[in-house]
């Protein structure tokens, strides 16, 4: 059987760990070449050594730069000769009561969840309209299409990254470009250490809390969130766009 991603040629921003790390890893499997970043190389480095060699390849780039977002894109274009599959990935989380958080929390978590995407989006778009043909995929959360208790500027901000996906779709349409939304629950990575840190948990019973507030009775992993997102990646999903795709072990169902 042909690998689902054959030719596809994939950015994964936030590629180091968690979920990004999944999706570039699957992909590879998959058959894409890929490019992974995010600020920490020492975790994308680790990364691309899990995959076959040299389908993975690794740049630093914190995408609430846009220098950095820019030289990120050259070596891409360099390195892959264009790019079919965006997957927005890199985010980041806060935590605590609303009257506790401060604006600037919002400001920051708006600037990688949300602008971060137009930023590495905008970075290969050219290419995706000219070839009449491409993939973006934003990692955004239920966080974005529901309440949330104690996580207002993370909530605010995936809203926003589900807004921005309908609205780039609805301009791309006609390019041929789609652009859809993962949506997931919670899923087993280093960002669930980082909630229990900030809400003063343990991590072990913070995934046992979270697990028991979805029907399935568990978190998910993040290879569940990577075989979406190869669907999605793939020519199997080329009439999508648009949708947010909850992926959350039942927790509310629409
Ligand atoms: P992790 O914290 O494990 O990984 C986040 C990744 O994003 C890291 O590679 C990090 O690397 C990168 N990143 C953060 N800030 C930046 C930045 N400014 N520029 C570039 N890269 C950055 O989180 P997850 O894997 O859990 O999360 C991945 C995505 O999935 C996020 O968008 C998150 O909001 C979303 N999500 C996660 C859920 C969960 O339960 N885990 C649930 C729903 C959605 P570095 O710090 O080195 O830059």
């Amino acid at each position: 059987m042909s690998e689902r991603l054959e030719g596809k040629r994939a950015v994964i921003t936030g590629g180091g760990r968690g979920i990004g790390k999944a999706i570039a890893l699957t992909y590879a499997q998959q058959g894409a070449q890929c490019v992974i970043t995010s600020r920490r190389i020492e975790d994308l480095e680790a990364t691309a050594a899990e995959a076959p060699s040299g389908t993975v390849h690794s740049i630093g780039c914190d995408v609430s730069d846009g220098d950095s977002v820019d030289a990120m894109a050259a070596f891409v274009h360099e390195t892959l000769g264009g790019v079919d599959i965006v997957v927005n990935n890199a985010g980041i989380h806060a935590a605590g009561r609303f009257l506790d958080i401060d604006p600037e929390t919002y400001s920051r978590l708006y600037e990688v969840n949300v602008v971060g995407i137009v930023r590495v989006s905008q970075a290969f778009l050219d290419g995706m309209i000219e070839r009449r043909n491409g993939s973006i995929i934003n990692i955004a959360s239920t966080a974005g299409l529901f309440e949330s208790p104690g996580q207002a500027p993370y909530n605010a901000s995936k809203h926003g990254a589900v807004g921005l996906t309908r609205c780039m779709a609805l301009e791309l349409a006609a390019s041929g470009v789609t652009c859809n939304a993962i949506c997931p629950g919670f899923v087993d990575t280093p960002m669930l250490d980082g909630f229990a840190e900030l809400v003063g948990a343990e991590s072990d019973e913070l995934r046992k809390q979270l697990a028991k507030r979805t029907p399935m009775g568990r978190i998910l992993s993040p290879d569940e969130i990577a075989n979406l997102a190869v669907y999605l990646g793939s020519d199997e999903s080329s009439g999508m766009t648009g949708q947010t795709m909850a992926i959350s072990n039942g927790m509310r169902m629409s």
